[in-house]
């Protein structure tokens, strides 16, 4: 679906990606894993273009669309993200969090965007609070409101950014159970995520990041099991 080819991020002199070579093909979930600062959210904000990419190239349907005449905003529209901190609109309830993007961006009717909206809530098991507003879910509600919006745009691919971060321990489980059914209908997904439980069990391809560059990848069982890097193995070392 996507093909990244020498993609590169510099902030100020702070070479933060470099030469960074990987793609996600269809149906297929991609973990992220690595320490913090290695440049994990700055690769997924360079992909929905949150940050314009210092060099390199992102290919979709065999376009380049870092370059200048390509329509960035329709490929953007392309893709979900899902982020640490959840993002909804706070003064709108949960069906309208879901319905917003597709009337404003897609241009689908109400009725068409409610219909739609209501199969995802369904799916992230929300379909209940329709009318809660945001500050009346826990932090596992919100998330999972968040993956429905997201999904509601119908994206190609789905990026998630540490989703289960921000969360108490006990709401973890409920959108890691939503996420993992997710991978399992078949969505493409790239995870950024510190679960390795999730990693090594949902995970097709495990992405190993240190410091601006993609030390080592390849499945679970590899990155996990037998990892050939040294700091792979230091990293798994550290965490697990
Ligand atoms: P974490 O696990 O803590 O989320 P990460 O792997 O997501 O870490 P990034 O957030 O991508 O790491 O950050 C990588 C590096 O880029 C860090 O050194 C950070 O300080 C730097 N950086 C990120 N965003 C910016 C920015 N907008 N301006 C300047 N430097 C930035
Ligand atoms: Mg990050």
């Amino acid at each position: 679906v996507i093909d990244i080819q020498h993609l590169s991020k510099t902030f100020g002199n702070n070479q933060v990606l470099k030469d960074i070579n990987f793609s996600v093909n269809k149906g297929e979930v991609v973990c992220v894993i690595g320490s913090s600062g290695s440049g994990k959210s700055t690769l997924l904000r360079c992909i929905n273009l949150l940050e314009k990419p210092s060099g390199g190239a992102i290919i979709y349907n065999e376009e380049n669309i870092l370059k200048d005449e390509h329509d960035i905003y329709k490929y953007r529209t392309r893709l979900g993200m899902v982020f640490q901190q959840f993002n909804l609109f706070n003064n709108h309830d949960v069906l309208s969090n879901c319905t917003i993007g597709q009337r404003k961006v897609l241009g689908r009717s109400q009725q068409e965007a409610e219909k739609v909206a209501m199969k995802y809530l369904e799916v992230v098991g929300m379909a209940q609070y329709i009318h809660a507003k945001p500050k009346q879910l826990s932090g596992g509600q919100k998330q999972r409101v968040a993956i429905a919006r997201a999904l509601s745009m119908e994206p190609d691919v789905m990026l998630f950014d540490e989703p289960t971060s921000a969360l108490d321990p006990e709401m973890v489980g409920e959108v890691l159970k939503v996420m993992k059914q997710l991978a399992q209908s078949g969505l493409t997904m790239m995870v950024v995520t510190h679960e390795m439980g999730f990693a090594k069990e949902v995970a097709d391809r495990v992405v190993f990041m240190d410091k601006g560059v993609i030390a080592e990848e390849g499945n679970p069982e590899q990155i996990f099991n037998h990892p050939t890097q040294e700091r792979t193995k230091q990293f798994l070392k550290r965490i697990l």
